[in-house]
């Protein structure tokens, strides 16, 4: 094993001066600084790397382009297994997943394959490379997509390069899904989303916007005007406590309702963007994972004197991407371990004023397994200003009621086949809304596979 230099450290934003602003906080690789960082890469005879990844970049090739300054060669690469590199490579949860199998990992830091990847993405756009994409001419053939999240628009990708004509119907105002409205601006700056949107309307993929499919447009209209549908919807429906004191009480927020008014509405432009939040002093935010991260530090930069992350269970078992806890804990988030509230208690006003918590230990069950148990008797109080619940989503039920067979799991998780194919024949389903909440690059990967599967549908019913 030849000796490895360490893992070229990214620059980034100062902990006391990003939490005073929305702008990115990794200031990305320079071209020295990527060079540098692939050639750590030993290029292993078997990377292990690439069957970590979800949709299995050529990885090794990558590393070994970028190291030979080859940074076009190694964009075109990256492209043609991923069309959303510039999020995927800031946003997957790398220690998971292809960092997590790099073999350098036993010796020292692995290779930085996340931000490599998202720095070859963002020199690509920056030097306008042109991918060339062969259109097939299949156009007297119509794809209808329901959402425009990463599954949404990676179908849509896929299945406009088999030639399809293809509309995407988005209830927002802005295409993206959780990429434009629930991952914040300091973490995925919203250029690249807009960016890559434009592309895929380059393409000749129609989006239109402020379309609820249920509520202004129907399902069943999109099934008799088109070959295939793709449902994409994600799973932005909120899961709550269920504790007294929830429901009426003003300043009590789900993470999904408080990032779309940050992200979507720009309550961090106020007054240049009229829709303000006013957070507090104390906030506080149940949960551990992504979600519960990008709400904590947006609370403080919305500012929030004290963000207080509140988990049932231990440090080591918060589902964040280890970078954003790092990165939460380094702006001043104070994370409550093994608590758990149990009641909200109102002001007069109606508004959030204190929490009553319990203790929790880790008890474990029958099968082994550690769950957080309640300690009698040691209920606490907090006082707050606002709460924010981050406990996980499922899919939205809005027109899936009214559609009952298209067959769902007890979570509302819509149920396909190996071809994304749902119960009903012609109507597929990918991303958050077939899988319950997930990752982006799950997402894009379903929606790759989705459009594969698509074709091979339409292909077989073509006379
Ligand atoms: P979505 O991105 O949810 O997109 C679905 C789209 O469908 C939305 O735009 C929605 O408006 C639209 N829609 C819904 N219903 C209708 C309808 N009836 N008609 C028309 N349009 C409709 N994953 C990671 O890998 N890394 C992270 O760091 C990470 N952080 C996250 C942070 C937050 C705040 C959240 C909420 C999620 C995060 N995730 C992360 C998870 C990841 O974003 C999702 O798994 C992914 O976006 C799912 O993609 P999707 O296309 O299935 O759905
Ligand atoms: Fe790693 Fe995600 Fe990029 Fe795959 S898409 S190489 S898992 S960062």
């Amino acid at each position: 094993m030849p000796k490895i230099k360490p893992r070229v450290p990214m620059g980034e934003q100062p902990p006391l001066q990003r939490i005073k602003n929305f702008k990115s906080v990794p200031y990305g690789y320079t071209e020295d600084e990527a060079v540098e960082e692939a050639a750590r890469c030993i290029q292993c005879k078997k990377p292990k790397c690439e069957p970590a990844c979800p949709v299995n970049i050529g990885i090794k090739e990558m590393n070994l382009l970028i190291a030979q300054r080859k940074f076009k060669e190694a964009y075109l690469l990256v492209k043609e297994d991923n069309s959303f590199p510039a999020c995927s490579g800031r946003v997957c949860p790398q220690e998971k997943q292809c960092e997590g199998d790099c073999i350098l990992k036993k010796f020292d830091e692995p290779i930085a394959i996340g931000k490599l990847e998202a720095f070859i993405a963002d020199w690509g756009a920056k030097h306008q490379v042109e991918v060339a994409e062969a259109l097939a001419n299949n156009e007297d053939k119509h794809i209808a997509i329901v959402g425009s999240g990463p599954a949404g628009l990676a179908c849509a990708a896929e299945c406009r390069k088999y030639g399809y004509a293809v509309t995407i119907y988005e209830t927002l105002h802005k295409a993206g899904g959780v990429l434009q409205y629930g991952i914040p601006e300091f973490r995925l700056p919203k250029d690249i989303v807009d960016d890559e949107v434009k592309k895929l309307e380059a393409m000749g993929v129609k989006i239109e916007l402020n379309h609820t499919v249920g509520q202004n447009i129907y399902y069943y209209e999109l099934v008799s005007q088109n070959d295939a549908v793709f449902l994409a919807m994600g799973a932005g429906a909120p899961k709550f406590m269920g504790i007294a004191g929830e429901n009426p009480l003003d300043g009590v927020y789900s993470s999904n309702e408080f990032l779309i008014r940050a992200n979507l509405m720009k309550a961090y432009k106020f007054p240049e963007w009229d829709t303000p939040i006013d957070v507090g002093k104390k906030v506080a935010v149940l949960g551990a994972g992504n979600v519960a991260m990008d709400a904590a530090r947006t609370a403080l930069r919305l500012g929030a004197e004290e963000v207080h992350i509140i988990y049932r269970r231990t440090k080591e078992y918060a589902p964040a991407r280890a970078e954003e806890l790092h990165h939460a804990l380094e702006e001043g988030v104070i994370f409550h371990e093994l608590v758990n509230p149990i009641r909200f208690h109102g002001n007069d006003e109606g508004f959030i004023d204190y929490m009553e918590l319990v203790k929790m230990e880790l008890i474990e069950d029958k099968k082994g397994k550690l769950r957080p148990t309640p300690i009698k008797g040691s209920n606490f109080y907090m006082g707050i200003d606002t709460v924010i619940e981050a406990l996980g989503t499922v899919p939205n039920r809005l027109f899936l009621d009214r559609a009952p067979e298209i067959k769902r799991d007890k979570n509302g998780v819509i149920i396909v086949d190996e071809n994304h194919m749902t119960s009903v024949e012609g109507t597929f389903a990918g991303g958050d809304a077939a899988s319950g909440a997930a990752t982006v690059i799950k997402a894009l990967g379903e929606g790759k596979n989705a459009a594969k599967a698509i074709h091979a549908y339409i292909s077989s019913h073509d006379d």
